[in-house]
């Protein structure tokens, strides 16, 4: 006996069947279909959105709407009510929407006398590819039956919307997109690295096209089959692959034990028992899982719902036989596109052969890009468009070093390419030769070399370049790359991370730096007219002192035992310095009371990112344990020049006199008080301008990791005495720039500025 619920949806399902194998056009086979569903659902009204350039909405068919409103984009992802459901990827049910906050009330559609709503989202590749909506009349309460039905229907729905027919109209509105035209693609860099290669797109989920079983017993057989083969397959493929040591093969570990979960096993093989095909029973534990995680904030549950993602998916390959993009690829160098993928995936290719990956959904923390890092594999990711535009067999190139990506290269991009890699490659060569010898200019004077660092890793280059310590924790990072704020407990593991890590090292934390360009995914944006001098940084935390006092907590307990750092970034005047080290001095004294255990010792410093610091330094040098310079910032300020616009990029540079003039103000100051002196900016970050900040007698520079070789390599081969000299006497020069004088210079004297 079947339930009720798989009655009437099967009893949909038909009819829908029989529609949509109709020779009418798709247009006209969809307004049947909703209008079939409305009716058999006793709704007044039904509507199917279709989901147009990546995220708007766009009504294609509706039954008792203004069928003026049709082919037109309606909504955003997120905005009212069917945007929400299409930004969530959630059914959503409201018994009166005039009194739902997030209700917007859209003229055009000609809703008025409409109360209750459903919005069912329509799912492939795990995003929404439109809803479908019923309304009714009079306030009404869907039951849980109901949504297990429309829940059904969207399944099939979701595969008409995503038809080859549909794509003609999803392409009339794509027309205005960038995409097409654009070959350059900017997106954001998740490994470093430059690669060349002949593009893969990786598709390996399948739609499920037959929902019910004939035969249960048939189908539990093929479900064994395929679980037992998938893991065989999976244990293999992970064993041979010679992965070395690391987090990556902690990841994959649990991965493979995930695949061979028993919990799941039986969830997928009860489903089965209640009527499911194979496939279905997947998909409807994936379902289940994800209704009852998806809303979590927590980043590992997070994590674990895209394993179960994936894992789903090859489980879905291993029943059908088909194993999408997988099986199909011969040439020798691959980029392989993805929407998104599991870190086993990777081991599904040849991965020697992976000069590159991008994927649309990427971020940081994923899985697979932790696995590719590892493997040297550049990654980029969130360019928008990306999967479903390219196909198999183009060739890309990939610049994990700026985040950018180019279909169909020309021939000089594919040189430039094929350049760039040979010259990492040599200096990957270069910084493993480096990596034991002395910071030391050739007259003898040693420049400390710190690492800037953000994400967890980053810390792997502490160890691969045998740096100083870290100069500059961005401590921000952690914040942005979390769902939620971080709690003391948590940022206590973060930093505690960072110090085990750094072993006797001197580490710099600074205190949260948000606002301006860095925004919190969990804060509302403030919407300032000018974020960059608006309400960011030490001014936030200073007003909300709870969050910096926290943190405060967080640096003293990792820092137990040992030496703790703290600087305070946009520190505009003496009285803030002190207000904030106040506050960092009460924690002190209030963990000390509690008889915790707290750092052998506490230097509290600030950077020199805003002008009017620099003529307070007589006051406030005497009071800070050390300075570190913030030049990206100071430089903008001091140049009245926005950092992050590129009209201006190129426009002042700090290779120039009054830049210097204030550089080498700041060192002489410091110097006179015995402070210790740093430059955390990226001017540390580029062998030329570092060359200059060492004539100027800095002798303390923290770079990001990836210059880290470059900048010892330019330290080895300068005079600090000779350059000093030479920089002294540009220090009046009236010229815009004086960076062809300082690379000649460089070149002549034949110091390193690669
Ligand atoms: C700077 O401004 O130079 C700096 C190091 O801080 P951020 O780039 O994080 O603003
Ligand atoms: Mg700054």
């Amino acid at each position: 006996m079947q339930s009720p619920t798989i009655n009437k949806a099967m009893e949909i399902l038909q009819q829908l069947r029989s529609i949509s194998e109709g020779t009418d056009s798709i247009s006209v086979k969809l307004n049947g279909i909703v209008q079939m569903i409305a009716e058999k659902m006793g709704a007044d009204a039904a509507a199917c959105y279709v989901t147009v350039e990546g995220n708007r909405l766009a009504l294609f068919a509706g039954y008792k709407m203004n069928p003026e409103a049709q082919n037109k984009v309606i909504f955003h992802f997120g905005e009212g009510l069917t945007g929400e459901v299409a930004a969530d990827s959630r059914t959503l049910s409201v018994a009166d929407v005039w009194s739902h906050p997030k209700f917007v009330h859209k003229e055009e559609l000609g809703e008025d006398e409409y109360k209750s709503y459903i919005g069912v989202p329509l799912i492939r590749w795990k995003r929404s590819i439109g809803v479908l909506v019923l309304q009714n009349k009079k306030v009404h309460e869907y039951s849980a039956m109901e949504i297990e039905i429309l829940e059904t229907v969207a399944m099939v729905l979701s595969e008409i919307v995503s038809s080859e027919e549909m794509n003609e109209f999803k392409k009339e509105f794509s027309k205005s997109t960038a995409l097409n035209d654009r070959e350059k693609l900017k997106g954001v860099s998740l490994s470093k690295g430059y690669g060349l290669g002949v593009s893969v797109v990786h598709r390996r989920r399948q739609a499920v096209t037959k929902i019910f079983a004939e035969d249960k017993e048939k189908e539990l057989h093929r479900l064994e089959i395929a679980f037992g083969q998938m893991n065989v397959d999976l244990d293999k493929k992970i064993t041979e692959a010679k992965l070395g040591m690391g987090e990556h093969v902690d990841i994959l570990d649990a991965y493979r034990m995930f695949a061979s979960d028993k919990g799941w096993y039986k969830k997928i093989a009860n489903n089965i028992q209640s009527g499911l095909t194979a496939e279905a029973a997947v998909e409807r534990a994936y379902e289940d899982m994800w209704n009852r995680l998806s809303g979590t904030t927590d980043t590992y549950l997070r994590e674990r719902l895209h394993d179960l993602r994936d894992v789903s998916d090859r489980l879905a390959s291993y029943l059908s036989g088909d194993f999408g993009s997988v099986k199909k690829v011969d040439a020798k160098d691959i980029v392989v596109i993805a929407q998104t993928m599991g870190p086993a995936d990777l081991m599904d290719y040849d991965y020697t052969k992976i000069r590159g990956l991008i994927i649309e959904d990427g971020t940081p923390t994923m899985h697979v890009a932790i696995v590719a890092k590892a493997l040297n594999i550049p990654v980029v990711a969130k360019i928008k468009g990306i999967f479903s535009e390219a196909k198999t067999g183009e060739l890309v190139a990939v610049d994990g070093m700026d985040g950018y990506v180019y279909l169909h290269p020309s021939m000089q991009v594919q040189q430039k390419f094929k350049e760039k890699i040979a010259q990492r490659e040599l200096l990957q060569a270069k910084l493993a030769e480096l990596k034991d010898l002395p910071a030391k200019t050739k007259d003898g004077k040693h420049i400390n070399l710190y690492l800037n660092v953000g994400l967890s890793f980053d810390l792997d280059y502490i160890d691969s370049t045998n740096c100083d310590g870290v100069g500059l924790y961005r401590t921000e990072i952690p914040f942005m790359t979390s769902d939620i704020m971080p709690d003391v407990n948590r940022q206590v593991s973060y930093y505690q991370e960072l110090m085990d890590k750094a072993g006797d090292k001197k580490v710099i934390f600074r205190s949260l730096d948000v606002g301006s360009d860095k925004l919190l995914p969990y804060w509302g944006n403030v919407g300032e007219e000018n974020p960059a001098i608006g309400w960011r940084s030490i001014r936030i935390t200073l007003d909300r002192r709870a969050i910096l006092r926290k943190q405060i907590k967080a640096f003293l307990r990792a820092a137990a035992g040992k030496e703790l750092n703290v600087m305070f970034p946009m520190i505009t005047n003496l009285a803030e310095f002190e207000d904030a080290k106040e506050t960092l001095m009460i924690e002190l004294e209030k963990e000390k009371r509690k008889g915790d255990s707290v750092p052998k010792k506490v230097n509290v410093g600030l950077m020199i990112e805003v002008p009017s610091v620099i003529f307070q330094l007589d006051e406030i040098l005497p009071k800070a344990d050390f300075i570190s310079i913030g030049t990206n910032d100071l430089a903008q300020f001091i140049f009245a020049c926005d950092r992050g616009n590129p009209r201006l990029t190129e426009r002042y540079d700090v290779l120039s006199a009054p830049f210097l003039n204030v550089m080498r103000e700041i060192v002489e100051k410091a110097n006179k008080y015995g402070v210790y002196c740093s430059v955390c900016g990226e001017m540390a970050s580029n062998p030329i301008e570092a060359m200059a900040l060492v004539g100027l007698g800095y002798r303390n520079l923290s770079m990001s990791g990836s210059s880290f070789g470059r900048v010892k390599g330019m330290v080895r081969s300068m005079n600090a005495e000779e350059v000093s000299d030479y920089i002294h006497s540009l220090l009046k020069s009236g010229k815009r720039t004086l960076r062809p004088q300082l690379i000649s210079y460089a070149h002549d004297h034949g110091i390193e500025i690669y």
